[in-house]
């Protein structure tokens, strides 16, 4: 078999830590396996980065970042493959570069445009074990870019279905994917097996044991997915065709995601094309909006409430400024947190969104904004409540039982 493998940031934390996950591959080479290994930086060593570059700016260089961001995951994936070598394993480091995946010209968010099979491939052949720097690319002009964060998941996806590999897994700190963030919840419960669409969602929403691209990438591209922890051998959780899953819950899981900034427009003119020209003009800074509710106008004004990433909040203000005419009021609400509960059941079930609401009434939270699709229902709150709410749905839906 081909198995890709890619262990993420708290996985290769420390030098014993990627000691410990060169035996690990050794292992499944010993058990007769060709394998790519995809590896992350450090845990908080992309943070470290980020922070140096905002020491000298507040809107750093795109193609200079992306440069930055890419050292963390050369570091170990040079690292373990002088581990492995050691061990007396054939193994070669590879950048994204290297690798052959090239990507679009988005620097910070790029996307892969395609994998070339030969590198990786040739390797293999060679009887070498592969460890790919994960979270990388190279553009149509030859220079690094990074795929966003969580990336290195992405990486390992758009590998193993490039290489037609057998089986991709993401080992990091947890068993797998849970009901809700074992860290927030302890009384999550691990998941054998759970849907493409509803760990997209889930993904999506800010559960992120895996990054959103990845999951919708082994969709589209059929690749068997399971995340696992890299400190033990428990089997993990396989995300799988809605239609392998036997029993479907109502509810699977709830997300949170607090890194969210409110924006309310009041006072807007209300006419047509007010709405093109902010989204547009938003659009074109690459700001990714999310939730949007409009009220109905009164006396030719109306107000647009709108949701963005927290990181992104400073240029939403500048392309604010450029409607200084044509709004009245605008306030930014810069610690609001999206909860979220999610579920393929929801669609043939009616009640699960009262549910919801009941749950936030009886703990005293304040619902700012909803939003709903088939399979989920999101709802904006004061992020101090965060915790509170994800634990108050979590047995709401009797998540532990
Ligand atoms: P890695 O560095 O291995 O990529 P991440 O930190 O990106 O790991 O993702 C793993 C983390 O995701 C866990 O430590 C956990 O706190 C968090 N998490 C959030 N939601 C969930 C969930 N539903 N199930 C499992 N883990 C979750
Ligand atoms: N190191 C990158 C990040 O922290 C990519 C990854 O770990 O997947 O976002
Ligand atoms: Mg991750």
């Amino acid at each position: 078999m081909l198995i890709v493998q890619k262990f993420g940031g708290t996985s290769v934390g420390d030098l014993d830590r990627i000691a410990n996950v060169a035996k690990r591959v050794a292992r499944t080479r010993d058990e007769g396996h060709d394998v790519i290994v995809v590896v992350s930086a450090m845990s908080g060593e992309t943070n470290k980065l980020i922070e140096y570059a905002h020491f000298f700016s507040k809107t750093p260089q795109r193609e200079a970042m992306d440069l930055l961001l890419s050292s963390g995951e050369r570091v170990t994936s040079a690292l373990l493959s002088i581990a492995l070598n050691e061990m007396g394993y054939k193994a070669v480091a590879m950048t994204g570069r290297q690798a052959g995946i090239f990507t679009d010209k988005s620097y910070t968010s790029a996307r892969i445009d395609r994998i070339d099979p030969a590198p990786m491939g040739n390797a293999i052949k060679e009887g070498r074990i592969v460890v790919v720097a994960g979270f990388q690319g190279i553009d149509p002009d030859g220079r690094v870019t990074t795929l966003g964060r969580g990336g290195s998941d992405l990486t390992a996806v758009a590998i193993a279905g490039a290489m037609g590999a057998d089986l991709c897994e993401i080992y990091t700190d947890v068993d797998g994917v849970y009901t809700t963030d074992p860290r927030i919840e302890p009384k999550a419960k691990k998941m054998d097996q759970i849907s493409y669409d509803e760990m997209l969602e889930l993904a999506s929403l800010g559960a992120k044991v895996l990054q959103n691209r990845s999951v919708e990438l082994a969709k589209k591209m059929g690749v068997n997915l399971v995340t696992r922890s890299s400190f033990n051998d428990n089997p993990g959780t396989l995300i799988t065709k809605e239609e392998n899953i036997m029993e479907k819950p109502l509810v699977s899981g709830i997300a949170l995601d607090k890194n969210q900034s409110r924006v309310s427009l009041k006072g807007v003119e209300d006419r047509p094309g007010i709405a093109s020209e902010i989204f547009n003009a938003l659009a074109e800074e690459s700001v990714n909006v999310d939730m949007i509710v409009q009220t109905i106008g009164a006396d030719g004004k109306t107000e647009i409430d709108f949701t963005v990433p927290q990181s992104e909040i400073e240029r939403v203000k500048g392309v604010m400024e450029r409607f200084r005419e044509s709004i009245g009021e605008i306030e930014y609400k810069e610690d609001v947190a999206k909860v979220s509960i999610v579920g393929v059941g929801m669609k043939s079930h009616s009640g699960v969104a009262a549910k919801a609401f009941t749950t936030m009434a009886k703990e005293n939270i304040n619902i700012e904004m909803i939003s709903t699709s088939e399979i989920k229902i999101s709802m904006v709150i004061d992020e101090k409540y965060a915790e509170l709410a994800v634990r108050a749905l979590h047995e709401a839906y009797e998540l532990d039982k």
